[in-house]
């Protein structure tokens, strides 16, 4: 048994060494593309079983011509982290040790271990250090635990358990959003019964921050039970709120104050950037993700709410099988929609203690900087738009200077161009009218030569594009 392991193990550490040495050379782009590998994949269920390592050796020959290299230097598609290598030991050692880490009385190590985890958070990203944090998988799930916590809340002190009692028949909820919020904010709203088309949406403006004074034109037509939902770094811009002055009206009309910064609450790390988010912490519960700046392995997602008795009540599952609480017990179910879940403060705490406060700071800045020199390369090229104000990793630009619509196909069939190349990975994106192309850097594996190598393969396709005349 003990052998068998042994050099199954083995065999997936010579493949995952392999695997990431050869990331910063290959291309920025699978072999194959979806449609070829669901033809390659497709075969009937076995009969029989098969040596576990034939089929590690079957599974990573078949799957690897279609694995995009995320974890590489130059994937600027999607804001996402690098699964920095400290992460990648910490989660595998999460999965041999197999806890079941949704009670804490059966898996002590990895309920106070998360303990210590979301006391490094708080402290990190300087919120209120009486907060909860759930360890989920993601932004998207964090939003509906925030807003499921805002939702307990702000019906309780109108006298409505919904918790138990449901949404129907309760008072109304009004819920108020900027209208550049990201999707999954209203795939958030839509699980929690508010629905993704009722929400007051605000102005935005031009970078689609909300604009307070429309927030509280909204807010003085609206009574009873109120939940504003603001944004820490747009997914396009990277813009962040107003936050003082979103809190302040928010607040002043008893509403609860829900903050998305899946990627740019880690600002709050920086001495540097940090201004970008002042007043922030008067809110009430925030989001962000450990699988974005923090370069966790996937899946790593953090609600954190500071009204912790709301946070429990929204989540809690209650079952005469499973252990009892002494006061002052956290248990870790009791924050994230799971009961089994994997030990997922276990990869953050490796992180944290990996890089430290500097070395966070350093990587945001450095990233900011990256973001920063792929604007100016690209703004010096002529026919290059530079479209957002570059505050932070995010950077979107477009192409030609024809009207929207010629724009539109200049930008897409750069971006066509790039990722046909495959130096760098790169997508599009629709923003206020216009077609852009849009960069996020936030992998701890770039370094300057690559945004350089980039920003040259865009403005090799640009200029490509226009010698093909289209
Ligand atoms: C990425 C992102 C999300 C969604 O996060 P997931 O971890 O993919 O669920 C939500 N909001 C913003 C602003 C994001 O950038």
């Amino acid at each position: 048994m003990t052998d068998n392991l042994r050099h199954l193990l083995g065999r997936a550490v010579d493949h995952a060494v392999a695997y990431r040495a050869a990331l910063g050379e290959n291309s920025g782009k699978p072999e194959a593309d979806y449609y070829q590998m669901r033809e390659a994949l497709k075969s009937p269920l076995p009969e029989v079983g098969n040596a576990p390592e034939a089929v590690l050796e079957e599974l990573i020959g078949r799957i690897s011509p279609g694995l995009m290299p995320m974890a590489g230097p130059r994937f600027f598609g999607f804001v996402i982290g690098a699964s920095h290598p400290a992460g990648v030991a910490a989660d595998w050692m999460v999965t041999a040790w197999g806890q079941n880490a949704g009670y804490h009385t059966p898996t002590p190590g990895a309920a106070a271990i998360e303990e210590v985890a979301e006391a490094w958070l708080l402290d990190i990203l300087d919120l209120p250090r009486e907060s909860s944090i759930g360890f989920v998988t993601g932004a998207t799930v964090a939003n509906a635990v925030g807003l499921a916590a805002a939702r307990t809340r702000v019906l309780l002190d109108v006298g409505w358990d919904v918790d138990a009692d449901g949404l129907f028949g309760a008072p109304e909820v009004a819920v108020l959003v900027g209208d550049d919020a990201h999707s999954s904010v209203f795939s958030a709203l839509q699980m929690l019964g508010f629905g993704y088309r009722r929400v007051h949406r605000i102005a935005t403006d031009d970078q689609g921050r909300m604009r307070p004074e429309a927030l509280a034109t909204v807010l003085e037509t609206l009574s009873g039970p109120k939940i504003v939902i603001a944004q820490a770094g747009q997914i396009n811009t990277g813009a962040y709120d107003r936050f003082t002055e979103i809190v302040a009206i928010a607040h002043a009309h008893g509403a609860w104050v829900h903050v998305d910064g899946a990627f740019g609450l880690w600002a709050r790390a920086t001495a540097s950037h940090k201004h970008l988010t002042e007043g922030i912490e008067g809110a009430d519960s925030w989001v962000t993700d450990g699988h974005k700046w923090l370069q966790v392995p996937y899946d790593s997602g953090f609600a954190i709410v500071r009204d912790r008795e709301a946070h429990q009540r929204a989540m809690t599952q209650w079952g005469s099988y499973l252990p009892s609480i002494n006061p002052g017990d956290r248990v870790p179910s009791a924050f994230v929609p799971e009961l089994s879940r994997r030990a997922r403060g276990i990869p953050v705490w490796a992180m944290l203690k990996t890089l430290g406060r500097d070395g966070v700071a350093a990587l945001v800045e450095r990233h900011c900087a990256y973001a920063r020199r792929f604007a100016e390369r690209l703004d010096a090229e002529p026919g290059i738009n530079l479209i957002n104000i570059v505050t932070i990793n995010q950077v979107i630009v477009n192409f030609g200077d024809g009207d929207a619509e010629s724009r539109k196909a200049s930008t897409e069939a750069v971006i066509a161009r790039v990722q046909q190349e495959g130096i760098c990975f790169v997508g599009g994106a629709a923003w206020h009218g216009e077609w852009v192309l849009r960069i996020s850097v936030s992998s701890g594996e770039t370094a300057e030569q690559d945004v350089d190598r980039s920003a040259d393969a865009i403005i090799n396709a640009w200029r490509a594009v226009q010698a093909a005349g289209n």
